[in-house]
């Protein structure tokens, strides 16, 4: 789906469970260790250090697509690079904090990375379409107060655990509508110093039907803003 690197991560030890999903081990929402915001997401060392050292060496792709078995940590590992680009904390020279010691984790960037909520960080997930919408609305338009409650809730269970499936009910495509509003404000600055930074889910939903939503995703691809 996107030029650049392409990272593919192996199975891990995970396993769903009926009642608790992916997320075997809930975590306290406590920073994770240094280098890394979660603290019980298990690391792909190799394509991780990858990132990592491409990112040091200012030489990181624009897109990347993250692909592997369900449940191998891919959103996971998408939300800490998120983290690691907006990292806050200077470094020996007052520049951003260098790459090979990681996120820190700790900083008010770092916080809000992991709780989803970062002015640079926007998130696309697939979506149900409960009401009628014209091009111009935005996506969560198209959702009833009961979607809007629950994917509220996902998300925040997504914040806690980087194995947490957000899954809408009914959500079966990334609606074109979301892809519209990435190219409205994938061009603005950055609410904030560092990398804007847009990470979707499921991103093989962006194909369902006649893939208008893949279509209309490709010039965003092919011409990134500087
Ligand atoms: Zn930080």
């Amino acid at each position: 789906m996107t030029p650049g690197c392409i990272s593919n991560y192996g199975p891990t030890s995970r396993r769903w469970t009926p009642r608790r999903g992916w997320c075997s081990s809930l975590s306290s929402g406590k920073a994770g260790p240094p280098g890394m915001i979660y603290s019980d997401l298990i690391l792909h060392s190799g394509q991780w250090g990858r990132l990592v050292e491409a990112f040091g060496q200012g030489r990181l792709a624009h897109a990347y697509l993250f692909y592997g078995p369900a449940g191998s940590g891919k959103e996971g590992h998408a939300i800490e690079l998120a983290a690691l680009v907006n990292c806050q904390v200077p470094g020996k020279d007052g520049a951003l904090r260098q790459a090979q010691d990681g996120a820190c984790g700790r900083c008010p960037s770092c916080r809000k990375v992991q709780g989803l909520q970062h002015p640079n960080l926007q998130l696309v997930v697939p979506l149900p379409r409960r009401v009628p919408i014209t091009k111009k609305d935005p996506p969560l338009k198209a959702l009833k107060p009961a979607d809007l409650e629950d994917l509220t809730d996902q998300l925040a269970s997504k914040a806690r655990d980087p194995y947490f499936p957000v899954r809408l009910k009914g959500a079966q495509s990334i609606l074109i509508n979301s892809v519209r509003e990435l190219r409205r404000t994938t061009y603005l600055k950055p609410g904030e110093r560092g990398w804007r930074t847009i990470l979707i889910f499921e991103a093989e939903k962006l194909c369902t039907g006649e893939g208008a939503a893949a279509n209309a995703l490709l010039k965003l691809l092919e011409e990134p803003p500087d």
